[in-house]
């Protein structure tokens, strides 16, 4: 029996990089899953790649839109019946700091990155809060959602905003047996860091910054998500998980 057989999962941020790879080892484990992504062909041809099956539905989503995340996750829920899990990977990078972030650029930012995952989450918990089975979210924090980065100051806010509304979902859906947990990556290989490794310095830096010495891959995320979406994790709620090779883990020597 594979973990997710019977079991429906939407996942943002689908056509690529991390959400591109959850939805991979899902539909490997037997799920259903709802792809959702603002690049439509991208969403497309990873459908097709996995063989276009009825296991698969494909949207274009605009996260950040609350009438499209409604029509979203309602359209998903009719398609496979219920669903059991949702993972938040939808977002952008967010550079500027204190003196130069301008007001449209931090708005952009937050409006992707939190209002997107947040508006998931509350379709996701409104859809399913009166369901019997067990149901799970795992949102995509960041190592910039536990610590400062100079010069990324809108990705840090609406990262650490992640956590936090993470944590305070958790509680709120406890009630409701709605689990709800957030993953904070390290430095994970995928189109949104591509940029980072052509410089082979910068290159060597980021792989020194992380205890295991490398960077990470984005099947290493998409392992843990679909943890957390299982009873496995059923007594973990409202946890910020780092899977960042160390990135965190202490004050690099000097
Ligand atoms: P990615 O490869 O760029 O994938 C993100 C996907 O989200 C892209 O397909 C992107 O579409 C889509 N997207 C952007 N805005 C959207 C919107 N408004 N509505 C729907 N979809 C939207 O990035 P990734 O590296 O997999 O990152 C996934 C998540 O992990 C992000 O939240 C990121 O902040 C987080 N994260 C990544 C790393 C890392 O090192 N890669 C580390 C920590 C945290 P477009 O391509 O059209 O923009």
């Amino acid at each position: 029996m594979k973990r997710f057989e019977g079991k429906a999962v939407v996942v943002t941020g689908a056509a690529s990089g991390i959400g591109a790879a959850c939805v991979r080892r899902l539909w490997d484990e037997g799920a259903c899953v709802a792809l959702a992504d603002q690049d439509q062909g991208g969403v497309d041809k990873l459908v097709t790649l996995l063989g276009g099956d009825a296991r698969l539905y494909g949207g274009n989503l605009d996260v950040s839109d609350a009438g499209q995340v409604e029509e979203f996750v309602a359209t998903a829920q009719k398609k496979f019946g219920s669903l059991h899990g949702l993972i938040n990977c939808a977002g952008i990078k967010g550079v500027g700091n204190v003196l130069d972030c301008e007001s449209e650029n931090w708005k952009k930012v937050m409006s992707v990155n939190l209002d997107g995952t947040f508006l998931m989450c509350q379709a996701f918990a409104r859809a399913v809060q009166h369901d019997k089975t067990s149901r799970a979210i795992v949102n995509i924090s960041s190592g910039a959602g536990i610590m400062g980065v100079p010069n990324r100051l809108p990705y840090v806010a609406s990262k650490f905003a992640v956590s936090g509304i993470t944590r305070t979902m958790g509680a709120e859906l406890g009630p409701y047996g709605i689990r709800v947990n957030a993953i904070a990556p390290g430095m994970i290989r995928t189109p949104f860091t591509a940029y980072m490794f052509d410089d082979p310095e910068k290159a060597r830096r980021i792989r020194a910054a992380h205890a295991i010495g490398r960077e990470g891959q984005p099947e290493e995320i998409a392992a843990v998500a679909a943890f957390l979406l299982t009873d496995d994790a059923s007594f973990m709620t409202g946890a910020i998980v780092s899977v960042d090779g160390g990135q965190t883990a202490c004050i690099p020597s000097v």
